[in-house]
């Protein structure tokens, strides 16, 4: 069955239409229950931008899952790429219609952020099982009502933790403007700059009276779906 597992900070694991993939595999987060090491069966590592937070343990586990390709905005897919001695498992895209990767349309959209290697991105993970937003590190922005009119997600896994992004009171707004089945919080708690607790971004959007549920997922935790 399709599903997400959260490995803390923005590292989520996806398993949709027999395919794995990791999202942001920064595993060496204090709040993962997990090592990249055992992390095994991988067939893509998508990224969002090139913050190590994000990049996290990509190069370990593309090294260890000889299989798995790395997914990303062009220049920092290439970066991976170099660093794991083989460009051919990069799969560098940028911000336009969805790339087709394994079965599976992989779009890249706007996040409002930084990074050090090519822009920022948000990722849309479509598959005959569900559509997955990750929006990477961001502040609100416009373009997410885009992200919702477009790819129409069912879950939209978005930051709330503030100070570096969105804190639960833009992300109650994003959940508004993008208007999916499912929200799941993320980027809190893991150090203590980030204040934003998923607690008041699930009670913000409640205020809201939205059609979409709040799922709070503790690191470990599977969150299994059929939409
Ligand atoms: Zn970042």
């Amino acid at each position: 069955m399709a599903y997400l597992k959260y490995y803390g900070h923005s590292a989520f694991e996806l398993y949709v239409d027999g395919k794995k993939i990791l999202i942001d595999p920064f595993l060496s987060n204090p709040l993962s229950p997990v090592k990249a090491s055992e992390i095994t069966g991988v067939d893509l590592v998508v990224l969002t931008h090139g913050h190590m937070d994000h990049i996290g343990d990509a190069v370990e586990i593309l090294k260890n899952n000889k299989n798995a390709k790395v997914v990303a905005i062009f220049e920092l897919a290439n970066y991976v790429g170099e660093q794991i001695g083989d460009t051919s498992r990069a799969i560098g895209g940028n911000m336009g219609g969805p790339m087709k990767v394994d079965g599976l349309e992989i779009a890249l959209v706007p996040a409002v952020h930084s990074s050090p290697i090519g822009a920022p991105t948000g990722v849309v993970i479509r598959s005959s099982e569900g559509t997955v937003y990750h929006a990477g590190d961001t502040g609100i922005t416009m373009d997410m009502a885009l992200v919702g009119e477009i790819y129409k997600p069912d879950i939209a896994l978005l930051p709330i933790g503030g100070h570096f992004t969105m804190d639960p009171v833009e992300a109650a707004k994003a959940v508004e403007l993008i208007k999916p089945k499912v929200a799941i919080p993320m980027h809190y708690k893991t150090f203590p700059v980030l204040y934003g607790t998923p607690e008041e971004f699930k009670k913000r959007v409640e205020e809201k009276g939205l059609d979409t549920k709040v799922v709070i997922l503790n690191p470990g935790e599977k969150y299994e779906f059929k939409f």
